[in-house]
Formats: structure tokens, sequence, C-alpha cells
């Protein structure tokens, strides 16, 4: 839903269906500005599918890929040349405010998400996420593999020069052929590694990772279904944004440059209860909300004295679309991104482990030289959102780490 009350409702995985709905809301010209827009990314995925999922990476770019994806062109100005319609371009600029980032800062490039999600949709994970975490750990077991959770690892042991296992924080030590890291890549040097082994040259590089972490989630459990103005109920099971206006999303990103949490916070909304009943007790729901452009460091306060004004704040411009929604209220859980670094171990609470600018991406994520998922030492390799091709639950990073380590283990034996 826009400021001005219109509303959209893009279908997912239908090009001709995405046509109608655009000539429907903004008229024939902008519905044929979007598709050609989104056509278009199309052979961006074919460079970034080749790049990202058919490892190695090369540690140089081949300039015909450069030229390709364009990387000095932000997605702002994609949208700006591109589409007429600021409706249009605000949907188009989301995809950078669902990454963290601006749409001024972010190369047009990402902009294939439009793509993706035009070709092969979006899909969630009935039981949410910890129903994937179970599901591997099932197959594991199947496979004869232990999967300990809750053992805090607090040193890789070194032999050598190569790292041979990992020290937990009850004292035992886990010895293995291959250490394999999903912490983010600067707690994994910076903490886990003996300084002198790595050297002072790369630590340092790796205190300078930019991590800042500027996402927060507000989880709601509700009494009953929120009624959106404008929005049937069928339409509520998908994402929903609150993004008026661009201005607004350049005013919200805006304070947060500036240490600060805007009033009008970018939200993604979504209600898996409506999805998965299973979830909650019959008739009552839950949400969970993304708050974007929340800094980790606050210039005028500090998360203790903010988590709950967030919360409030939250609410609060859900009821604006949702009249009634605080009434059914019954209770609420804040996670600020310094919970994200304190009780998840994200450092700088990143979600992503590093930001995905264009200096922390293909050859140079986590670092140049380090892309190719081994990471300081022989025997250690880097497999989550710190490794290319970066964050999300897409199990590409850990996808290509393993082919790595699967060749290595066999040169060595
Ligand atoms: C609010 C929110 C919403 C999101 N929404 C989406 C979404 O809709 N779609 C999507 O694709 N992605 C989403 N993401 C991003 C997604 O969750 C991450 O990209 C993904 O979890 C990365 O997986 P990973 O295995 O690389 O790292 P992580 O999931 O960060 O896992 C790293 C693990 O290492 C553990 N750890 C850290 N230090 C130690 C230590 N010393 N010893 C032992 N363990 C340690 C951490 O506790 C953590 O469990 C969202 C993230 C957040 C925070």
């Amino acid at each position: 839903m826009f400021g001005d009350g219109s509303v959209l409702d893009l279908p997912l995985g239908d090009r001709g269906g995405q046509q109608d709905a655009w000539t429907d809301l903004a008229g024939e010209q902008v519905a044929k500005q979007w598709a050609a827009l989104v056509d278009g990314y199309g052979e961006t995925w074919q460079i970034l599918r080749k790049t990202s999922l058919e490892p190695p990476i090369q540690d140089r770019l081949p300039l015909k890929t450069v030229r390709s994806l364009k990387p000095w062109q932000s997605l702002e100005k994609v949208a700006e040349r591109q589409l007429s319609d600021d409706r249009a371009r605000a949907v188009l600029r989301h995809f950078a405010a669902q990454g963290g980032s601006d749409a001024k800062l972010t190369p047009g490039y990402v902009g294939v998400w439009s793509y993706l999600e035009r070709t092969f949709g979006r899909w969630t994970i009935e039981g949410g996420f910890g129903a994937l975490s179970d599901a591997l750990v099932q197959r594991a077991s199947e496979r004869k593999i232990n999967v300990r959770t809750g053992a805090e690892v607090v040193q890789v042991s070194i032999e050598r020069h190569r790292a041979t296992g990992v020290v937990l924080a009850d004292g035992s030590e886990i010895p293995t052929r291959a250490v394999v890291t999903a912490i983010d890549p600067k707690r994994t040097l910076t903490t886990l590694l003996d300084p002198v082994e790595i050297g002072p040259h790369l630590r340092w590089r790796a205190t300078n990772i930019r991590t800042p972490g500027s996402v927060a989630k507000v989880d709601l459990a509700l009494s009953g279904l929120p009624s959106f103005d404008g929005a049937d109920p069928e339409r509520l099971a998908g994402r929903i944004v609150i993004a008026p206006s661009i201005d607004h999303l350049e005013r919200a990103f805006d304070a947060s440059k500036y240490g600060g949490v805007s009033d009008d916070p970018y939200l993604e909304a979504t209600i898996p209860t409506l999805s998965d009943p299973t979830l909650a007790p019959e008739g009552t729901h839950v949400m969970s909300v993304v708050a974007q452009w929340t800094p980790f460091e606050l210039r005028e306060t500090g998360w203790g004295a903010e988590r709950e004004r967030l919360g409030d704040l939250v609410v609060k411009a859900l009821e604006r679309y949702a009249p009634g929604l605080s009434n059914m209220v019954t209770a609420r859980r804040v996670t600020t991104p310094v919970d994200l670094e304190s009780e998840y171990g994200l450092s700088g609470g990143h979600v992503y482990h590093g930001e995905p600018g264009l200096d922390q991406f293909f050859v140079w994520r986590p670092l140049l030289g380090h892309a190719r998922y081994r990471l300081g030492l022989p025997g250690l390799y880097l497999c989550g959102s710190g490794a290319h091709p970066g964050g999300g639950v897409t199990g590409a990073p850990g996808a290509n780490a393993a082919r790595e380590i699967l060749g290595d283990l066999r040169r060595r034996s």
C-alpha cells in the first residue's frame, strides 16, 4: 500500500500477472517499463549465477563481467532512469532497504531480486526457519553425524601452523581434519585465532571488516488477525512492507546515518500463523516485524533505554495502517542489533556477517585473497554469510565451501 492509499498486489512467479497488476495501478506505460527492467535483470542473473554458484571465483572479475554489472550505477539511478512512476521506483528501491542499505549506496544489480521473485517466486518454511535446522539435523543423524548445539567455541587449535580442531567453553577439545566456521569472519579472525599464527596484517585487516548492523526485530503475539486498510486478508499472508513513499524511505535512512531511529521506520512484517496455524493457539496470531535502519551505535542514547521505545514506535506505525492492532498485542519481544551481537554472536549485530558493499563482495568477501573459503590458515574454512556470495538463507556459501573442502581433503589423503 502506498502513501496515496493505492494498493499494488504484485504476484510472484508470474510475468503476465505482474504486468496486469502494474497496468491496473499505474497504466500500460509503467507496466511496460517494469517488464523491460525486470527482463533486463535476466542477463544480470546469468552473470551472478555463474560467479556465485559455480566456483571457484577468480581473484579478478573479468572486465566484461564488471561492465555488464555496472556496479558504479546505484539502484536509485536505475529506478530514476527506467521507471517514470514514483511507486514503481519505491518498489525497486525496497530491495536495497531489505538489506539494510540505501538505494543511493546500493549497486543497481541488487534489483536482480525483482527477476528472481518474478521467475522463481518466494518461499517460506512451514514451522519457521527452525524447521529447516531440524530437517538438516535429522538428515545429518541419518548419516551418523553428531550435531552439538549450545557449545561455544572459544579457540581454534593450531599445530604447526595448521588448524587442527576447536576448544569449547567447557575446556574440551575436538580434533578434526578441517575446521569449518559459519561464525562471522571478523569474530573468527580476531577472537578465535592466535594472533601470532595469523600475523598482525591479517588481524588488522579483519578488524576493518565493516559490520554496521542496522536491523531490529519486533515479535508480537496478537489476540486476533489485524485488518489492514485496503488489503484483503489473503494478501496478509505475504510480506507487508510499510514504506509509503521515496521521501519516507530517504528520511528513515537519513536518521540512521546520524545514529538515530526515524519516528517512521521502514518496516517489513509477516504473519507466519497465516501459512502455518500451528505456531499459535487457534484464533491467535504471531507477527514478526523487521525494522530497518536501527543502527547498532546510537549517538545520543543506548539500546538499553531505547529497546521498548522502538517496540512502541513499531506498534504505533503499524496501527496507522491496521487500526486496532495495538489493542490486540498480548506480548512483545524486541531484538535490537546489540542483542544480535550479544545473544547470537554477530559482530556489530550485522545479520549478513559483513556489509555487502562493493568492497566487501565477490572476490573481496570477506577479504581480498580469502574469497575461496580458506581463511587465514591451512585447515580453516569459512562457510557462512561472511563468505561469497553472502547472506540470506540460500545455502550457496556453504555449498561452495563444501566443494573446496572436499577437494582439499581428497588431495591430502
Ligand atoms: C530479523 C532477521 C530477519 C531475516 N530475514 C531473512 C529472510 O526473510 N530471508 C533470508 O534469506 N534471510 C533472512 N535473514 C538473514 C538470515 O538469517 C542470515 O543470512 C542467515 O541466518 C545466515 O546464516 P549463517 O549460517 O551464515 O549465519 P548465522 O545464522 O548468523 O549463524 C551463525 C551461528 O554461529 C553461532 N556462533 C557465533 N559465535 C559462536 C561461537 N563462538 N561458538 C559457537 N557458535 C557461535 C551463532 O550463535 C549463530 O547461530 C534475517 C535475519 C534477521 C536477523
